[in-house]
């Protein structure tokens, strides 16, 4: 695929701001953004920033992607687990860097759209379902990486500790108020002992337990 010259501009900008892992980069510019943002906001895609999705969710800003991504260190055989696959940019992103990627939507309309698209793509290793992202994926546990795109409160949940593999590692955002949040890498060693380093701070969508009412009944979840 041939990148258009406001791609590369974008992915200079990101190695200007710190993503300096040139296969982190070339994930990036091989994923076309553009698809994931609604029809209005297309011509502003290749901007470094966050954008409408719809439900009053936002597409991740491609810096913080870049950035997250990057401290996740992956390799080509890891299993990784995304908690709020929103429009699936970042889920598309990661899919290029590791084996397989789950990943957890809590609105059942994002969702549905986000799997239409990822189809039409041709992403054929990442799956997305609805459901409580909070419980995370206890059926396909452990996970060699754990990604969170919406910011829990202060605390690392216990959930995502649990079910990190030993040698894991768990990049999210932690903080209740949008003027304080960082995100923060959590290692998790092969004995089980955790340790946590702060890494930027970010501005995100709050990382909310349970189903929005407009969701109904039934919750078509593997997470528990
Ligand atoms: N990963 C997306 C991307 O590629 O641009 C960005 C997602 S947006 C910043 C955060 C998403 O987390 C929203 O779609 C929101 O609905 C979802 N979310 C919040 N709490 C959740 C939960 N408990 N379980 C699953 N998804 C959740």
């Amino acid at each position: 695929m041939t990148s258009e010259p406001r791609q590369i501009r974008l992915v200079m900008e990101l190695r200007a701001e710190g993503v300096t892992d040139a296969a982190v980069l070339g994930a990036i510019e091989r994923t076309p953004r553009e698809e994931f943002v609604p029809p209005q906001f297309r011509d502003r895609a290749y901007e470094n920033t966050a954008l409408p999705i719809g439900e009053g969710q936002t597409i991740s800003q491609p810096l913080i992607v870049g950035l997250m991504t990057q401290a996740l260190q992956l390799g080509p055989r890891m299993k990784v687990l995304e908690i709020g696959t929103g429009c699936g940019y970042q889920a598309a992103v990661l899919s290029k860097l590791c084996r397989r990627v789950y990943s957890i939507e809590r609105h059942k309309s994002l969702l549905g759209e986000t799997n239409k698209r990822l189809a039409r793509l041709g992403y054929h290793n990442i799956t997305a379902i609805a459901g409580d992202g909070m419980k995370g994926w206890p059926e396909q546990a452990p996970f060699d990486r754990i990604i969170v795109t919406a910011a829990a409160s202060r605390e690392v949940p216990q959930t995502f500790i649990d079910q990190l593999a030993p040698g894991g590692i768990l990049v999210l955002p932690l903080g209740t108020s949008t003027s304080d949040q960082h995100v923060w890498r959590v290692r998790k060693d092969e004995e089980g002992s955790v340790t946590r380093e702060k890494l930027w701070a970010v501005r995100f969508v709050p990382l909310i337990g349970g189903m929005p009412e407009s969701n109904g009944r039934g919750q078509a979840n593997g997470a528990g």
